[in-house]
């Protein structure tokens, strides 16, 4: 036994063939490790062991073929190295394999074998004398004078080595430190570790066990890395240019210097780099001061303690966000506006908004302000023209969704004490686009949810309000972080629900449905050359006439946007190109066969001609059309009204079905309604009754109160959509006047308007979008309370033209209106109150 620094180096040591490098005492190597009797070793031995002795193993090298190992044991070198098991790792990737940090400690040679399996075990006689390593002092007797010279000559030539080398550089430092700190008897071996040698060269100075020897073998290494860097410096000087000037202050040590891993590592894994990275990341003091906390902190832990990875994972983060890298805004409104109308058609008034505060954004060169907030149902461009803002900026743009978010640290991050904790999505943006000036599309803000974790909404008027963005507090980060130079647009699809607070910092911009000859043209301009894009087909292949992609619009989608006229048309995409696909297949076979040249099959359309979708292809595609029942087929009896409602996807059209029974007057709703459009009932009931006489309505017998001895029920169909509002109340008049007097609605009327006591017709809202979808149905005249007139003029002029408008102050106008010819007893004004095209 040996002693090393109170450590004690057992006599019988288990041995581990290296094949690749050689351990030098005072050096520490890297090994994989995959033959059987070493893995063996590190099984049994390294990880089955609890002591530290156990941890202490000698490296014999072997410069026999590893794959031979597996059965007879080599002849083995004589001389090898104790050495003290640093770290183990293990992996099945691409082969089971264990890699081992392990730090040479003294020499040894083999005195005899002990075992030979599972790994060998031997009986060692230590080589070095041990003392020379714990008294350096006394290491060095007087009558060891050529030793003393030769020892002192070393050192200098060292120092003379580390002059030329660029103290930056971690192993130069690293080099310069040992060599002051460590007992002169020790520096061959450390030395030659460290420059650059060759495996032989180091199995020399391994082998060389008495010290003199030693000195006089790497001495000569040495000084020929002096020469090389000399010869280096040279050409360096004679090298015109700026190369020169680089690594001032000394050689780049790579070609000289082994930079392996383990010089890096052993101080505590990579963390010289990361200080370096932690510098670098330009963070303002107080983060800059948090990380080098931390820095500090990690440096002490153990890298298997588990707050090892937090703290990395944080420091990681911290050096990655982009606290002072932005991108230079290049806004110039011609071709922003060129860039907006280009990829999208229509929507007019949102473009020109947007342009304005652009305009206005790049001359009070500031953010703060409104936030945009894009009102409109799902799929009419919202998103897409937030991603054309940000091109016309030159900045990078974020879509957050924050549809079901109910819990504030989504927005502002988990506190870093609990386990799997992580930054908001607002930092995990910022980290994702690597700039701090990013275009942040807040997408659904009226779909955020409160709960027990605390309310998103809070969080997020934190991170839009300018007077307190500019020191935006993550959770996670636990620093202030600068969000003033974002740019936040927020999209929805209604603002009732978003929360007051919110909707307070934004301008809200609707974007409303579109008609069909709009979706025509987008179709056209984007929709279809998008989707050929992306399915690989080009326009010699796939042709989509108009006709064809106005009949998808109306037979096969019902939307406010064009979702789902997208998705048709990608169907009919990957029908076309599974088509082409088949003809090419079979021509290639067909080029195969002995004849020359085939008949064409019925599938193979001639590859040069494009597939020209009619209506017999589109209905093969898509299947029998899901919207075809036509508005006035719904309309052949009486007790039926077609009304309006609007939804947070865009308006809609919607009956209004009665019927009536014998009974006690009792009134039955169905067709899950809210208790407003109850009331609208009870109240358009009691109006009946109490002009019955004067519109002649009578009860199923003939007699004067229509409800006598009836029982009505009324259905609003679609029932599992809840319906709520006070707009359908002329609609459930025109039906139950339809019902109790036995005539037909027209049947390309629809209505909207709310009604009270007295007959008279309030105004309600989303006239445009209830307007749109009737256009999109097919009706020709639409009835709207007189006080909304002015909502007809943000019509687009096609619809307008297409429509007949009815406005209605009261009931017996809507009567008069919904049925042909009239409606009897209602009273007539002086003409119909049309408003036709000319708005
Ligand atoms: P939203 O965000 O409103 O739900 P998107 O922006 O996702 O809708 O739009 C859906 C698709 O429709 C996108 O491919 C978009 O490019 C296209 N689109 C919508 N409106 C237009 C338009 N006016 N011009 C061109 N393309 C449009």
């Amino acid at each position: 036994m040996s002693s090393l620094g109170g450590m004690t180096v057992p006599s019988r040591l288990p041995l581990l063939l290296s094949h690749e490098g050689v351990l030098l005492p005072g050096s520490t190597v890297r090994f994989n490790v995959d033959t059987p009797r070493n893995m063996h070793l590190i099984k049994h031995r390294l990880l089955k062991g609890t002591s530290l002795k156990s941890t202490i193993i000698g490296v014999i090298p072997n410069t026999r073929d590893p794959a031979k190992d597996a059965d007879d044991l080599p002849t083995l070198h004589k001389i090898g190295t104790a050495g003290i098991a640093v770290q183990v790792v293990g992996s099945n990737w691409p082969k089971p394999h264990y890699t081992l940090l392990i730090t040479g400690l003294c020499r040894f040679s083999v005195s005899s074998l002990l075992t030979e399996r599972p790994f060998v075990l031997a009986e060692v006689e230590h080589l070095d004398k041990l003392e020379h390593y714990t008294t350096p002092a006394e290491g060095v007797t007087a009558e060891d004078g050529e030793l003393q010279e030769l020892s002192q000559k070393f050192y200098q030539t060292a120092l003379q080595l580390l002059g030329m080398l660029d103290m930056s550089v971690p192993v130069v430092a690293k080099f310069r430190r040992l060599l002051d700190s460590l007992p002169k008897e020790t520096l061959p071996d450390v030395v030659a570790s460290m420059i650059r040698t060759s495996n032989k060269e180091k199995l020399q100075v391994l082998d060389a066990v008495s010290l003199e020897e030693r000195f006089k073998k790497t001495l000569p290494m040495l000084t020929r890395q002096i020469e090389g860097l000399k010869l280096l410096q040279k050409t360096r000087r004679m090298m015109p240019g700026p190369e020169k000037k680089v690594r001032k202050g000394g050689v780049f040590p790579g070609r000289h210097f082994n930079l392996n891993e383990e010089d890096e590592d052993e101080d505590g894994d990579d963390a010289p780099s990361l200080e370096k990275k932690v510098h670098g990341a330009n963070m303002p003091d107080a983060a800059l001061r948090v990380c080098l906390k931390e820095l500090k902190r990690l440096k002490k832990m153990p890298q298997s303690m588990p707050e090892y990875a937090l703290t990395r994972n944080y420091l990681d983060l911290m050096v990655e966000l982009p606290w002072n890298k932005s991108t230079k805004d290049c806004l110039d409104i011609r071709a922003a506006r060129l860039l907006l109308d280009n990829d999208h058609y229509a929507m007019d008034k949102l473009k020109r908004r947007v342009l304005e505060y652009l305009a206005v954004r790049q001359l009070r060169a500031s953010l703060k302000g409104p936030i945009l907030c894009f009102v409109g149902p799902p799929g009419v461009g919202k998103t897409s023209v937030g991603r054309s803002i940000a091109k016309t900026l030159g900045r990078e743009f974020h879509r957050i969704a924050l549809g079901g978010v109910c819990d504030q640290s989504d927005i502002r991050g988990h506190r870093r004490t609990y386990v799997g904790s992580m930054p908001g999505r607002i930092i995990n943006g910022l980290k994702t686009v690597g700039v701090n000036n990013p275009v942040f599309l807040l997408d659904e803000v009226d779909k955020l949810a409160k709960s027990l974790q605390g309310d998103p909404a809070a969080a997020l008027l934190e991170v839009l309000d300018p007077e307190q963005n500019h020191s935006f507090t993550d959770h996670y980060l636990n620093v202030a972080f600068d969000l003033s130079q974002v740019l936040f647009i927020a999209t929805a699809n209604t603002t009732a629900t978003i929360p007051p607070a919110l909707l307070d910092r934004m301008e809200v911009l609707q974007v409303p449905g579109y008609t069909q000859e709009e979706k025509v043209e987008i179709s056209h301009r984007h929709l279809i050359a998008n989707q050929m894009e992306q399915h690989g087909l080009s326009p010699q292949q796939l042709q989509i006439p108009p006709d064809t992609t106005k009949d998808i619009i109306n037979r096969y989608t019902r939307e406010a946007g064009v979702r789902s006229l997208e998705r048709k048309i990608g169907a009919i995409c990957r029908a076309v190109a599974v088509k082409i696909a088949e003809v090419q297949t079979d021509s290639k076979t067909e080029e195969l066969t002995p004849e020359g040249h085939t008949q064409q099959g019925e599938k193979a359309a001639p590859p040069a001609m494009p597939i020209v979708i009619d209506h017999r292809a589109l209905k093969d595609i898509l299947g029998t059309p899901p919207f075809d029942m036509e508005v006035s087929e719904r309309l052949t009896l009486p007790g039926v009204a077609l009304g309006l409602a609007w939804t947070p996807l865009g308006g809609e059209i919607m009956f209004v079905e009665a019927s009536r029974m014998e009974g006690e007057g009792q009134l039955t709703l169905t067709g899950q309604l809210g208790d407003i459009m109850k009331e609208s009932a009870h109240l358009s009931i009691s109006w009946l009754r109490a002009n019955a006489k004067r519109y002649q309505l009578t009860n199923m017998v003939g007699g004067p109160d229509p409800l006598e001895g009836t029982d009505i029920h009324l259905h609003f169909p679609a029932g599992a959509v809840t319906k709520d509002g006070p707009s359908a109340g002329v609609t459930i008049v025109t039906c139950l006047a339809s019902l109790f007097s036995g005539r037909l609605v027209r049947s390309d009327v629809a209505m909207t308007g709310e009604i009270t006591l007295r007959g008279l017709v309030l105004p309600v809202g989303g006239i445009k979008d209830k307007v749109l979808a009737a256009h999109r149905a097919g009706v020709k005249r639409v009835i709207v309370p007189k006080r909304n007139e002015k909502d007809l003029e943000e019509l687009p002029a096609n619809v307008r033209d297409d429509l007949d408008f009815v406005t209605a102050a009261d009931l017996d106008q809507v009567l008069n209106a919904a049925f042909d010819g009239g409606f009897p007893g209602a009273a007539r004004m002086r003409e119909h109150p049309q408003i036709s095209s000319k708005l």
